[in-house]
Order: C-alpha cells, then structure tokens, then sequence
C-alpha cells in the first residue's frame, strides 16, 4: 500500500461514480486523502463508491455537478470546502465518448458539442476554479487519451477535445508558477469500463485489447496508480507533461 499523504488532504475527483473515476477515488482514500466523489446522474453508484470510502475509515461526499456547466462546478468546490476545509488534488477525470463513432464526415452538431462541452469545457471549467481554490503544493491531474497518439479513424472530434486538454494542461502548468502546483495529464488506453467496451463487438474489444505489448486491456486501478504517482509526493518534480498509461501501445 502507498505511503499516507496526509490526514487532512483532499481530493476532488470528477466522474467518480464509476469506471476510472471510481478506482481513482478510492485509490486516493487509501493514499490518505478525504475524497469528494463528483458524479453526473448516477447517484446510487456515487454513494457507492463514499462507502466503500468511509469503510477505509477516510471521509467522503458524493456531489452531483455536471462539469460542463460552470455553476455547477462552483457549487462542486463550494460544497468540497463546506466539507472538508481545503482542496489540495483535483483529479479531472469526467469524460464522454460516444458509442457509435462515425468519421468525421458524418459526425453531427450535437455529438461535436456535446463531446467539446463535458471533455474540454468541463476541463477548463474545473481548472478555472481550481486556479483559485488549490492549496500551494497541490495537484491536478487531467484526462487526455493514448488516441491522441493512435490517430485511429472515427476517434476524430474525440481525440481532437483530448488534444485540447493536452494543451491546457501544459499551459495551466506555467501559469500557476510560484504556487508548487503540479499540472499533469494522464493518458489511458483501452480501458475495461463502460465507456470503452459500449458499442463494441467482442472481436473489436479482443483486436484492441491485442493492440499494446501486455496483450490485455488497462484496468481502473492501473489507471489509478498513475494517478496516484502523479497525486502524491513522489510526483512533485513532474509538471506539464502527459503520461501515457497504455501498456506500450502507442
Ligand atoms: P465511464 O463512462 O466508465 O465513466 C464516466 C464517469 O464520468 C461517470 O462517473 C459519469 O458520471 C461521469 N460523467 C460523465 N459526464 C459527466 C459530466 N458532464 N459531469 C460530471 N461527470 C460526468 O468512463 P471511463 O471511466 O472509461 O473514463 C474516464 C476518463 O478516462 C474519461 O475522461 C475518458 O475520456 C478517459 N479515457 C478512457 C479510456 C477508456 O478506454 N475507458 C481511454 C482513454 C481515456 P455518471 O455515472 O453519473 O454518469
């Protein structure tokens, strides 16, 4: 188990109701931190997930905010300082990604928007607050994706708003100088949540699975221990960068 941080540190994590978000949020309990579990509409699954939490005898909120909408995102780190004081690590983690994935030729207004909405306002949104509302020596953690570096046909528009926080990541890193906060992005690939395995056939699930070197797919927990590096004090010296946690894939 990982050395604990801190009694009294906290970590925002959005999209913490399940799927990554959900193996990150408990990861950084058992690091030590109290956690608040930010969710879109999956109330029961993010009560879930503060149980377990509380079961490891570290304290936990479940917040509903959809991270698009910048009011809600206030309320999201109101409701964090109500319940713990303070706001050390923000874990950006909520994403979308459609199902069906057309080229973009055929990609419509709504799936453009809606994706640039959650994945890269959503970002800026929770970044904005956080510029203001992290302790010094603090983190955030963003979430890009190894499709980035894949370039894989239909991921067009999808891998475009990873692209973006990519870049908000390594410039958010140089404006919060003097504040020893460290900006980072993780980059996961194919990942056995409902995000990645919705929509698929199992021979495409098989064929991307065989994609990386390990011959498997990634975990939420593996995704959680990059998270948790980057989270904790033996991160401190990596700043601006996207780690690519893909198992050599790309
Ligand atoms: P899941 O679909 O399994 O879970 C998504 C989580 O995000 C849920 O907790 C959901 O809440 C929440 N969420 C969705 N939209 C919003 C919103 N507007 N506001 C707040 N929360 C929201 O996704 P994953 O765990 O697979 O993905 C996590 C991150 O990792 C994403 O950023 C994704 O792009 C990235 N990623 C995933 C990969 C994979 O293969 N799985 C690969 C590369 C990157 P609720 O339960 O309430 O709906």
């Amino acid at each position: 188990m990982h050395k604990v941080t801190s009694s009294n540190q906290v970590a925002i994590v959005t999209g913490a109701s399940r799927g990554i978000g959900a193996a990150i949020a408990q990861r950084l309990a058992r690091d030590g931190f109290h956690v608040v579990v930010n969710y879109a509409g999956k109330a029961e699954e993010a009560a879930a997930v503060v149980r377990t939490i509380e079961a490891t005898g570290r304290k936990a909120v479940a917040v509903q905010a959809d991270v698009a909408d910048a009011d809600a995102v206030k309320r999201l780190f109101d409701s964090a300082v109500q319940a713990f004081g303070r706001i050390d690590v923000l874990v950006n983690n909520a994403g979308i990604m459609p199902s069906t994935l057309p080229m973009l030729a055929d990609t419509d207004d709504a799936t453009f928007d809606r994706l640039f909405a959650v994945n890269v306002k959503g970002t800026f949104n929770t970044l904005r607050e956080a510029a203001g509302r992290l302790e010094q020596g603090g983190r955030i953690v963003n979430f890009s994706s190894s499709l980035v570096g894949t370039a894989l046909p239909g991921y067009a528009v999808y891998a475009a708003t990873k692209s973006a926080v990519e870049t908000l990541t390594n410039i958010m890193a140089k404006e919060l100088r003097g504040r020893n906060i460290t900006v980072n992005a993780v980059a996961p690939g194919p990942t056995a949540t409902a995000l990645f395995l919705d929509g698929k056939t199992p021979e495409l699930i098989e064929r991307l699975s065989k994609a990386n070197p390990m011959e498997r797919l990634g975990t939420p927990d593996d995704i959680a221990n990059a998270v948790s590096f980057l989270a904790g004090q033996d991160g401190a010296w990596v700043n601006g960068q996207t780690l690519r946690a893909n198992g050599g894939m790309v």
